[in-house]
């Protein structure tokens, strides 16, 4: 440790511990060696950081793991990230047998944990970036404790936008979804609908009306927010047909969604169907990192593909936070062995 004259106190160990400089302007160095140990802040300083412990969190800490950075992942408010939301998983390759999203997601954290990942609990609720690749980003956690880091990998995922009434939380899982994609094989040959009326809305109804029986649209106005092209598509799709002016109100069914209460110009009506799909937005949780993290216009981090590289140098994001298109868990993992290794690549480089 060393105390110098200014009375800044400094100390390095392994550069893994950093003792943080603490400013006693008033005291002398004398002073300043006897300042009580509270007063001294201890910062921690680690190659890589993680936010996040989705699929696409998991796997940049188990590449980092594997290529001795060990990294720090914090988990934040949702352990196992979106996954845990849902029952089956059918599309992760590798589950033959699908496998539930609970599974999967302990499955990862048990891989990265045994090849050396230093998984915590804790929500970041503020990043210092760095200003040159000299200097360290500071990540503090949990409004308290402050950890220094030469990488940091941001893979805080997205979340749906909900109707916000009361039926979607009773019916999540049991009908509702916000993912055709990943949800609609289980509505084979029944009759759904989709809530929405943009490109995703449009794009999630032609792939359901494949699937499935009928696909109602459920568009509040009397138009469609989608391309002209995409619009077309819908119109020319047999078992698409659009309700106009109409806005969910609440859902029924006993063990799952049986129905729609549907309002159409004032009147509510019942609205047989098996699975309400939700297309009404995502949105990016990369609230923490704006303005300086750049993202588009809808709050993606903005990447300089095909790379996981922002526009602040040793920042690196991946999974849904970055994906305005594909939001898939096994996107978003493959998106973080990207991550993981633009940061050895970058490290490597200083
Ligand atoms: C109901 C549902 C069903 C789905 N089904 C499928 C499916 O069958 N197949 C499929 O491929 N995909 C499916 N998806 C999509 C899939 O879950 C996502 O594409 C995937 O989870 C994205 O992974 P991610 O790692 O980017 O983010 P997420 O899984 O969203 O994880 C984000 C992580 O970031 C953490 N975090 C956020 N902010 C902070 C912070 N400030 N500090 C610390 N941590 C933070 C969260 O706690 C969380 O752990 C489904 C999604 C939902 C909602």
């Amino acid at each position: 440790m060393v105390v110098s004259d200014n009375s800044f106190i400094f100390a390095c160990v392994n550069h893994a511990l950093v003792v943080e400089l603490v400013d006693t302007p008033d005291l002398g160095s004398g002073a300043a060696r006897r300042v009580s140990s509270s007063l001294i802040r201890r910062t921690m300083k680690v190659k890589i950081l993680i936010i996040g412990s989705g699929p696409a969190g998991y796997t940049a800490a188990i590449y980092a793991s594997r290529s001795g950075l060990s990294p720090v992942l914090f988990e934040g408010s949702q352990p196992g990230g979106q996954l845990t939301q849902t029952t089956e998983i059918e599309n992760f390759p590798g589950y033959p047998d699908g496998i539930t999203g609970d599974e999967l997601m302990d499955d990862l954290r048990r891989q990265a944990e045994r090849l050396g990942t230093d998984i915590r609990a804790g929500v970041v609720t503020k990043v210092e970036f760095a200003r040159d690749s000299a200097s360290c980003h500071r990540v503090t956690i949990d409004d308290s404790e402050v950890i220094e880091t030469q990488t940091l990998i941001i893979s805080t995922g997205a979340s749906a936008k909900y109707l916000g009434i009361a039926d979607e939380k009773k019916y999540a899982g049991l009908g509702v979804s916000a993912c055709a994609t990943c949800d609609g094989f289980f509505y084979r040959k029944k009759d759904v609908a989709v809530v929405g009326g943009g490109d995703t809305a449009c794009e999630e109804a032609q792939y359901l009306a494949s699937l499935c029986n009928k696909v109602y649209m459920i568009v509040r106005r009397d138009v469609l927010r989608a391309s002209d092209a995409m619009q077309q598509k819908v119109r020319n799709t047999d078992n698409i047909e659009i309700l106009w002016k109409s806005q969910v109100r609440g859902l029924y069914g006993e063990d799952g969604v049986e129905g729609a209460i549907v309002e159409t110009d004032g009147q509510t009506s019942k609205l047989a169907i098996s699975g309400l799909f939700l297309a009404i937005g995502h949105h990016p949780n990369s609230e923490l990192f704006r303005p300086e993290l750049e993202c588009d216009n809808e709050g993606y981090i903005i990447v300089k593909h095909p790379t996981t590289a922002t526009n602040i140098p040793g920042v690196f994001a991946c999974g849904d936070v970055a994906d305005p298109i594909y939001r898939q868990a096994i996107s978003a993992a493959g998106s973080g062995c990207h991550a993981a290794m633009d940061a050895k690549r970058y490290l490597d480089s200083l």
